[in-house]
């Protein structure tokens, strides 16, 4: 029996060798670390907090930025390591991908050389854990104009009010980014706002069907009170958000392929376990006809997503790229979880599989960072030069 492969076409052996090193560390620190305890932290909707120094180890966090003690490697590199960590556990990419992109990614784009010197380092070793809190109970697409938290200044200090809904990691994160509307210039700003800070408050959403490792928070700004000095000093408008939002979208296009990616491999594995009518499950046409089709769209999601990457290294990456990406490669992961549910059988929906938690998490990278209609509408707007946003 052939060894269960899904990068098809080899892309990961186009890695130079030190960066190839880095992914095979990763893949096996989910191999070691997190597959034995997955389904059950994901039963019980709680985070396993021991495994983050044993992730710091890794040295990943911020992997693209340069300097603030981060290594400056490629986007290339980070998608693989965002592909690694969904194709095993897509509730720790989340959560790494909120780290590392979302919130450090924030203050790396939008933050003052001071706020960067202080978070960065510390949220790199992740010492410090960080959240990025956008989306309101009322306002999930529509953010770019609609958002209704408001920020005020008054001296020296600013009064936020308002309610983020969604905000993975904000459960226990020491700092949460908040995006927040001006009641002076109704411009978007941005704040690192302290889990002290008067006025902040954090609570646990409950019985989420998906990603049911990834702690998501309902937070409540109350009068809450941010010094000027951690208002993020080049973040003066929605279209610096959306910088860091093109980023971290590209990454969740890898995501979706380490989700599918992870699902046929299990399936792939489970064809050939599994005996009916005196054969392994594999040996059908019809089981293998449903394994390849899987195969050809993991490997065009692959190949697409490494271009993208490649485009992102060149400092080529447009927001309808990214957008294309996350729409096709989300749009195709849905399918190839389906299918390799279907090739379980009843197994499929039993948790000790894993497939069913593959099946669950997909439906929220299917919603997240821009659903497909909203990431659809951005390629739409790029190609016909017509906005269909309101
Ligand atoms: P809505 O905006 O209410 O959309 C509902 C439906 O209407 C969708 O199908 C949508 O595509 C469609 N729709 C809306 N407008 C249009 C239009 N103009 N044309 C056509 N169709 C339209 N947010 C954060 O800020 N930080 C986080 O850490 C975070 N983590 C998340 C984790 C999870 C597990 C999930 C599920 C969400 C998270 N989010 C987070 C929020 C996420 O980004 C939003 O859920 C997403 O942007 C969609 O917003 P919504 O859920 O309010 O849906």
């Amino acid at each position: 029996i052939p060894a269960v492969n899904g990068d098809f076409y080899e892309l990961g052996k186009t890695l130079n060798p030190k960066e190839r090193e880095i992914q095979l560390k990763v893949r096996e620190f989910m191999e070691r670390e997190i597959k034995p305890i997955a389904n059950d932290y994901w039963n019980r909707a709680e985070f396993p907090m021991h495994i983050i120094p044993k992730m710091a180890e890794l040295n990943i966090a911020g992997l693209t930025y340069h300097g603030y003690d981060c290594p400056g490697h490629s986007a290339l590199l980070e998608g693989f390591i965002a592909m690694e960590m969904a194709r095993v556990d897509t509730s720790i990419s989340t959560f790494f991908g909120v780290q590392s992109g979302l919130s450090m990614g924030s203050i790396y784009l939008c933050g003052s050389e001071e706020q960067k010197q202080t978070w960065l380092p510390k949220m790199q070793k992740l010492e410090k854990i960080g959240a990025f809190g956008l989306t309101e109970p009322e306002v999930g697409s529509g953010v770019a104009g609609g958002l209704t938290t408001t920020c005020k200044r008054e001296g020296d200090v600013w009064k936020i009010n308002g309610q983020k809904k969604w905000i993975g990691n904000a459960t226990f994160s020491d700092i949460t980014i908040i995006w927040a509307r001006d009641m002076d210039d109704n411009q978007v700003k941005g704040f690192i706002v302290r889990k002290e800070n008067p006025g902040y408050q954090a609570e646990k959403m409950q019985d989420k069907m998906a990603l049911r490792t990834v702690q998501n928070a309902l937070i409540t700004l109350t009068n809450c009170e941010v010094p000027e000095s951690d208002r993020l000093q080049e973040a003066n408008s929605f279209r610096d958000t959306a910088k860091v939002l093109r980023m971290t979208r590209a990454g969740v296009a890898w995501q979706a392929v380490g989700c599918a990616r992870g699902a046929y491999e299990l399936a792939l594995a489970y064809t050939n376990e599994r005996n009916q009518f005196g054969r392994p499950i594999a040996s059908f046409q019809l089981v293998q006809d449903l394994l390849v089709t899987m195969l050809g769209d993991l490997t065009a999601m692959q190949t697409m997503v490494f271009r993208l990457s490649e485009m992102q290294d060149q400092g080529e990456l447009l927001d309808e790229h990214a957008s294309l990406a996350k729409v096709f490669c989300t749009l195709r992961m849905r399918s190839i979880v389906d299918h390799a549910r279907e090739l379980f059988g009843g197994n499929g929906i039993l948790l000790e599989h894993s497939i069913a938690r593959f099946v669950a998490d997909a439906e929220a990278v299917y919603s997240y960072e821009g659903t497909k209609e909203i990431n659809s509408l951005i390629v739409g707007r790029a190609i016909t030069g017509h906005s269909a946003f309101v």
